[in-house]
């Protein structure tokens, strides 16, 4: 069977298993485009190093389901039957991460490995036929009253680790011992059909970590997958759990999806599932109204441009994000406060600024640099408006400077404000400044590298050849 989704995988099912009993599928080297080639040098010498070590190892996750696909990897993941303390012994650059379920990190100069013990089931007592050797124990899983997973970390099988994972096309194993895929769970029949599925009982996975309702719509906007349809009934009847969810973890993923490349789509996902109105009530109200009869598009379309200059390799820091998306209804709500009594049209701003973070704390944290640095890009857009305004120079060596004048670049319809960008563009030819200058303005205001990532991207100059690279028909 082909699919133009993915056009390397060629197995014939005749009728294919439900996922709880799908029986584990091996596809041998030959059948599949995979080479050790497709993964990071780290990545093969650390399997390669566990292996040698006696232990099994797999690459898992996305890197497997990217390579399937034709897609570059955004990081590598290892699965292995080593503990974290025999990890700590093996690698020199190992370090043990994570309160829930402890992983290890091998950093690298140019990217960080993470290498998870495989996952035991659930509960022991959901798979009684699994022979109990070979497994190391930890504290078990602590769920709370409604079903949402507390503390995990039971160590397992290959088997039970695939289980575990969130979607089945998430759960594909690469062994570096034969050079084979497993399937545990149907992910490559999903990979054909481009199909985003839970491993599982889509209610109770969903409820047992709300943030997987997130990450299903990031791959199947991503991916441009379906989200299977049980799945997407689960996904928004439940939407309201997302809400649960640790609020910091909720900023990271709303960043990953937003700056996805797909999060115009992302955001369309999330709009008609219920989840951005779980995470952005207020801001979900606003949009359904209208003001002066004009419905509130800016979001979208902002999106639509994020979107169009990250398919041109740019790159957003999140205050700029933020600004970019939310700029409008903090204007509003600003001119709002100001109407109400007595504020200037800068306190007026901080005000409407501090409300919006405030209100949203409980669901989505956005960290006080990033808050600030998004007042800083729209306060900026007020001084750019008059030209040349006071200390021209003195504001074009501000840090923030080069977030404000790219906000006025990105949202500039009018021509006056196409005006305006002429009018900076020119002082800034006629005002060189050393590049650092303006650039600094993207990492002191919350880069994406400064703010998140645990996980490095690999450098793109060691960047390899995917399989569905090699001339596929995509
Ligand atoms: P990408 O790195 O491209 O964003 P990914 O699928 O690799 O996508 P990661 O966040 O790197 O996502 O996670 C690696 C793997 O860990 C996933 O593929 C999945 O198998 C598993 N995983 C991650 N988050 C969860 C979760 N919330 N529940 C269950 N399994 C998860
Ligand atoms: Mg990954």
């Amino acid at each position: 069977m082909k699919c133009e989704k993915c056009p390397f995988v060629f197995f014939e099912f005749d009728a294919l298993p439900t996922v709880t009993n799908f029986p584990q599928i091996i596809i041998p080297r030959a059948d599949h485009p995979i080479s050790r080639r497709n993964l990071s040098d780290n990545a093969v010498r650390a399997l390669y190093r566990l292996r040698d070590n006696g232990f099994l190892a797999f690459a898992v996750g996305g890197c497997v389901r990217d390579l399937l696909l034709g897609r570059e990897p955004k990081d590598f993941d290892l699965a292995t039957n080593a503990t974290p303390a025999q990890l700590k012994k093996l690698f020199r650059n190992c370090r043990l991460v994570g309160r829930r379920f402890r992983l290890a990190h091998l950093h690298y100069r140019e990217e960080i490995i993470e290498v998870a013990t495989f996952r035991g089931a659930a509960t022991v007592e959901e798979l009684p036929e699994l022979p109990a050797e070979g497994r190391s124990r930890g504290p078990s899983i602590v769920k709370d009253d409604g079903g949402m997973i507390l503390r995990d970390n039971l160590f397992g099988t290959p088997e039970e680790d695939a289980r575990r994972r969130d979607f089945t096309v998430n759960a594909l194993c690469y062994n570096i011992v034969d050079f084979s895929i497993i399937d545990y769970v149907g992910g490559l029949d999903d990979l054909q059909q481009g199909i985003i599925r839970t491993i599982g009982d889509p209610a109770v996975r969903f409820v047992e970590d709300p943030v997987r309702m997130l990450r299903a719509i990031r791959f199947a906007a991503l991916l441009g997958f379906e989200i299977e349809a049980e799945n997407w009934r689960s996904l928004v009847e439940l939407s309201p759990l997302c809400a649960n969810a640790a609020p910091p973890r909720l900023y990271e993923e709303m960043l990953k999806l937003l700056l996805s490349g797909e999060g115009e789509r992302c955001y369309q996902l999330l709009r008609r599932s219920g989840v951005f109105a779980a995470l952005f009530p207020a801001v979900n109200s606003w949009l359904e109204s209208e003001t002066d009869l004009f419905p509130h598009v800016r979001f979208g379309r902002a999106l639509e441009v994020v979107d169009s200059r990250i398919a041109a390799g740019e790159s957003f820091s999140p205050p700029l994000l933020l600004a970019l998306l939310f700029g409008e209804y903090l204007e509003e709500l600003a001119a709002t406060l100001r109407r109400s009594g007595g504020f200037s049209p800068q306190e007026a701003l901080d005000a409407a600024v501090a409300r919006f973070a405030e209100e949203l704390a409980p669901t989505v944290l956005i960290p006080h640099k990033v808050a600030l640095g998004m007042r800083g890009i729209l306060t900026g857009q007020r001084r750019l408006s008059v030209t040349p305004g006071r200390r021209p120079l003195s504001f074009i060596t501000r840090p923030d400077f080069g977030d404000a004048f790219r906000c006025l670049q990105l949202t500039a319809e009018s021509p006056e404000g196409k005006k305006l960008c002429a009018w900076w563009s020119d002082y800034l030819v006629a005002n060189p400044l050393p590049p650092a200058t303006i650039l600094q303005g993207a990492s002191e205001s919350g880069s994406p590298e400064a703010d998140s990532p645990k996980r490095k991207r690999r450098n793109r100059h060691r960047r390899r050849r995917s399989p569905g690279a090699e001339g596929s028909p995509q």
